[in-house]
């Protein structure tokens, strides 16, 4: 899979960074050794001089509809479901696996999805400080909006100065397309500091 990549340039220096600094798997290592997606969105870092990923410490809302856009179901509607058509379908030799084995897999992924939100809520709710940088730890940062974007557009401002030169941060398309293959996990402690990284 290969994804294109957003180049963020100065109007008036040389300066150039890509939105692929934000990419790959982050995590926080809870007290019991767990790891849970860490939240993220492109930032910059006043002590780094960059673009760079920066905790986001927003909560997660419930989800009300899957990636398709259909109404979500809940674990409870998902564990009925897969129960009534074991129950229809026990005598009937072969017929209906493949939807159990459907119902199974969203429920597996609906069950650890909802732990996960739940956890990372938590411990955003729990949290003394304010977001810090995914690259340095520190805390100097300032989140960047990148504006919506289509390929072949000009760059459009993102509303940021560059501190080092005045010149506004842009961003663009860059038509590049990276190929997205990530074996390695960046681990954080639940107050953002970076821990070590990890291969998958
Ligand atoms: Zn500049
Ligand atoms: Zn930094």
């Amino acid at each position: 899979m290969s994804v294109a990549t957003t180049q963020i340039t100065c109007s008036n220096c040389s300066f150039s960074a890509s939105d692929s600094v934000n990419w790959g798997h982050f995590s926080y290592e809870l007290d019991d050794g767990t790891l849970i997606p860490l939240q993220r969105s492109l930032g910059w870092c006043n002590h780094c001089s960059d673009v760079v990923a920066i905790e986001s410490l927003s909560p997660i809302p419930m989800q009300q509809t899957d990636i398709l856009g259909r109404p979500r179901k809940s674990v409870f509607e998902l564990k009925l479901e897969l129960q009534t058509t074991k129950n229809r379908l026990r005598n009937i030799f072969g017929f209906g696996k493949d939807r159990i084995a459907r119902l199974t897999s969203d429920l597996e992924f609906t069950v650890k999805e909802e732990r996960e939100n739940d956890l990372y809520n938590n411990l955003v709710e729990s949290r003394a400080g304010s977001p810090r940088c995914l690259r340095c730890s520190l805390r100097d940062i300032h989140p960047l909006k990148i504006p919506d974007l289509t390929e072949r557009h000009p760059p459009l401002s993102t509303g940021f100065i560059h501190p080092e030169c005045g010149g506004q941060i842009m961003a663009c398309k860059s038509g590049f397309r990276v190929s997205m293959r990530f074996d390695r996990v960046r681990i954080y402690d639940c107050e953002g500091c970076f821990l070590r990284e990890d291969i998958t």
